[in-house]
């Protein structure tokens, strides 16, 4: 680019327009889990492949999907120059309870240097930060120093169930280099943050059925095996004093770090007290041996999320339920493969189940580990950006949390994902009175335009999908 500067002037300049334009986008109820906003949502699909055309990107699509569309625009007029994909979610998480909101989540309004609504934080604001980065550079300059392709989902609030298919069937349209995502908080305001590694996950659904019908607890009592007992012992058996989950070989694939990892885990990332903290919690619990921030991590956990079966009415029914479930998440930490752990859990039920219970698995979600390389080029190009935009020194963080798109866009198109967060833990994302700082948007735009920048002064931004250990020296420098 010519000069950075004539582009973060027309930020300074337009940047009370922007925060208009993002009222406009956050006004739309695009609550996708709800099939009564299904107009809005789409309405709202319909206003962002709009405002994409309105910015000058080319090819502005909507594509339909089973429930909310997929909206992709592009520049792609630097040949021999990198692609970005940038991913983002338009869908919104449902308000309720709306009498604790002291703002309308879908009237926003801007007070004390935040914008109130539903979505501003997750992901509208955050998403357009590179939105209005795009706009600036081409309107300054009538060209990108990249090739760029936008992919904003509306089902990623529902785990994204359209997006395996869409990126299967569009491969070509969505080759890219490397891919960036704006979807998480900053450690702090003062701290800049970039994630490079997520844990995968596996959810299944444990189901146990007796032979026949529900049964008279006082004429069957101590004659016949409880279904519900047995999802109780099976749950029981998942794990062992030490908090370890008990399936044998599940720890076999999980990646072991170094010192120098664990030690730069300990000086930037959040402490034992933070966590639980911000848990309400006065005691942790989990595997021995590890912080908090690396049993949420790097380490794999077992969550069970729900036991369902017998009487749950008010007062007393003496029944003995003809069936009953439990509902497991696993967390995977690096290296983990969800198909193995998959196999896994069911050998060991199998082998544990008692004689005469019938037990079925069903799973609904695999998602694989992400982890990224800490010399990949675009990583550091995104950490050189965040320090331009935030004029602090970023921290590179892992989370504990899974985003489908990011595993997919590895694993299917072979693209690694930047993740730079411009929201705030105090953002109140899926609670009450959402909202984002205004000062995030603004260094989130600018932190955008510098990273567009310093992937134009790659050769290589792609990396290698390789696994190399941090070393001091590279972990140091974030
Ligand atoms: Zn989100």
């Amino acid at each position: 680019m010519a000069s950075i500067q004539a582009v973060l002037s027309y930020v300074k300049e337009f940047f009370p327009g922007f925060v208009e334009d993002l009222k406009a986008f956050v006004r739309f109820p695009s609550v996708g889990t709800d099939k009564k906003y299904r107009k809005e949502t789409t309405a709202c699909a319909n206003w962002l492949a709009q405002h994409l055309e309105h910015i000058g990107l080319q090819q502005v699509r909507i594509f339909p999907t089973l429930r909310h569309p997929i909206v992709y625009g592009e520049w792609v007029k630097q040949p021999g120059k990198p692609t970005l994909l940038i991913y983002g979610h338009y869908d919104v998480q449902p308000v309720e309870p709306l009498p604790d909101w002291s703002f309308p989540p879908f009237d926003p309004i801007v007070r004390g240097g935040y914008i109130y609504g539903r979505g501003t934080s997750d992901d509208k604001g955050q998403l357009f930060a590179h939105v209005k980065a795009l706009e600036a550079i081409l309107k300054t300059y009538g060209k990108l120093p990249i090739n760029v392709k936008c992919l904003f989902d509306g089902e990623e609030e529902m785990g994204s169930p359209s997006l395996r298919h869409f990126i299967q069937t569009q491969k070509e349209l969505l080759k890219a280099e490397v891919a960036v995502l704006s979807d998480m908080a900053m450690l702090s305001a003062d701290h800049p943050s970039l994630a490079y590694s997520l844990r995968g996950s596996l959810s299944v659904e444990l189901e146990v059925k007796s032979q026949g019908v529900d049964l008279h607890s006082g004429n069957f009592g101590g004659a016949v095996r409880n279904p519900l007992q047995v999802v109780c012992e099976l749950v029981a058996q998942l794990h062992d004093q030490n908090g370890r989950i008990t399936i044998p070989g599940f720890y076999n694939g999980v990646k072991t770090y170094g010192s120098a990892e664990r030690n730069y885990m300990r000086q930037n990332g959040p402490t034992d007290n933070k966590i639980l903290g911000d848990a309400k919690a006065r005691y942790g619990w989990g595997e021995k041996g590890f912080t908090a921030y690396e049993r949420t991590t790097i380490r794999p956990a077992l969550s069970i999320n729900g036991i369902v079966g017998g009487y749950q009415g008010p007062g007393v029914k003496s029944v003995i339920p003809a069936k009953a479930g439990a509902k497991l998440n696993f967390r995977l930490a690096p290296h983990q493969d969800p198909q193995v752990v998959e196999k896994l859990l069911r050998t060991y039920i199998q082998g544990i189940a008692p004689p005469g219970a019938a037990v079925n698995i069903h799973t609904y979600l695999h998602a694989k580990p992400y982890e990224l390389n800490l010399g990949h080029p675009a990583l550091q190009a995104g950490q050189w950006a965040l320090r331009q935009g935030f004029g602090k020194e970023p921290v590179l963080m892992r989370i504990g949390g899974t985003i489908p798109a990011v595993s997919l866009f590895r694993e299917i198109l072979g693209v690694s994902t930047i993740l730079l967060g411009f929201g705030l833990a105090t953002d109140r994302i899926h609670a009450p009175n959402e909202r984002f700082c205004l000062r995030n948007f603004k260094k989130g735009i600018e932190t955008s335009i510098w990273f567009m920048a310093a992937l134009s002064q790659k050769a290589n931004v792609s990396g290698s999908v390789g696994t190399r250990l941090v070393r001091k020296g590279t972990a140091s420098t974030g």
